[in-house]
């Protein structure tokens, strides 16, 4: 396995990969690596003949700068986990190496003020900037992404259709604990009892989802949503969204549940299949 920080030296191993004919599947990613990114991993490893991941907390995403310097930061266990995983190369840039002094931010025009974009203004701009850079520099066959982050999964959807026709979007569905959780960078920051709490919160959303009327249409679901949540600490959002437009028509059948809540100071997003 190769750690690689510059651009230049990355392109001369992707070049001679793809001299030789070998397909590569690229995995974006913040690092504090756990199993849900193993199983974007995975996923490439049985796509592709080599795989590689970025390891790049990306500042311009973080609308807040605490956010950004509590996130999660553990290298030695992310090359571990990626040796152990067979991943072919790690990225691993500076943020100079990313952003050059003349590097111009874009700006995000999907799926707009409504979910996490409502509620972390600027977050999406950072993605799709960081994004853009990265997959110009990467240029490879195959991109994996993990529905955990379903808004962003939307909008690179749209970022790659729009931008680059040659890369095809995988799809990852989301690996969750026996108990229900998603696994996230984030969970690391709880103590036991926090986690304790975390998990009989979503034990009680998975059955407040599974006794509702799957015909029921979405205007009816989200007042039943409201009423769960109100009570709730503090949250951002929890409601019912179309799962293939993001709106809020159609039947609940053809939803999912966002949610985007706080515990203990930490904001934890889910979204959950009907
Ligand atoms: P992150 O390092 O949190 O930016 O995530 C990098 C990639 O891993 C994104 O495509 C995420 O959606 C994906 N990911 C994170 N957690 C999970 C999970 N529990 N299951 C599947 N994919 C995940």
């Amino acid at each position: 396995m190769l750690i690689i920080k510059d651009i230049y030296n990355l392109q001369t191993y992707l070049n001679a990969y793809k001299d030789k004919g070998h397909s590569i599947g690229y995995i974006p990613t913040m690092g504090a690596l756990h199993e849900g990114h193993g199983s974007l991993i995975e996923k490439s490893n049985n796509d592709n003949q080599k795989t590689i991941i970025s390891i790049f907390i990306n500042e311009k995403q973080f609308n807040d700068n605490q956010d950004f310097e509590a996130y999660p930061r553990n290298k030695g266990d992310d090359y571990n986990f990626c040796e152990n995983n067979k991943v072919d190369i790690i990225f691993e840039p500076s943020t100079q190496e990313i952003y050059p002094k003349e590097y111009k931010s874009i700006q995000n025009s999907y799926f707009q003020n409504i979910l996490c974009d409502q509620y972390r203004p600027g977050h999406f701009d950072g993605v799709v900037t960081v994004l853009n850079r990265l997959f110009s520099i990467i240029e490879s066959d195959k991109v994996y992404f993990g529905e955990k982050d379903f808004q962003q999964l939307k909008i690179v959807e749209n970022l790659i259709n729009e931008n680059f026709p040659n890369l095809k979007l995988v799809p990852v569905p989301t690996v969750r604990s026996n108990e229900g959780i998603a696994l996230s960078s984030r969970n690391r920051k709880f103590s036991k009892t926090q986690m304790a709490d975390f998990i009989s919160f979503q034990k009680e959303v998975i059955q407040f989802i599974s006794h509702l009327d799957k015909k029921i249409d979405l205007i009816e679901a989200n007042k039943k949503a409201e009423e769960f949540i109100k009570s709730y600490e503090k949250f951002d959002y929890f409601e019912f969204r179309n799962a293939s437009n993001l709106s809020l028509e159609g039947k609940l059948a053809d939803s999912r549940l966002f949610y985007a809540i706080y515990k203990s100071g930490v904001r934890l997003i889910d979204n959950l299949e009907l």
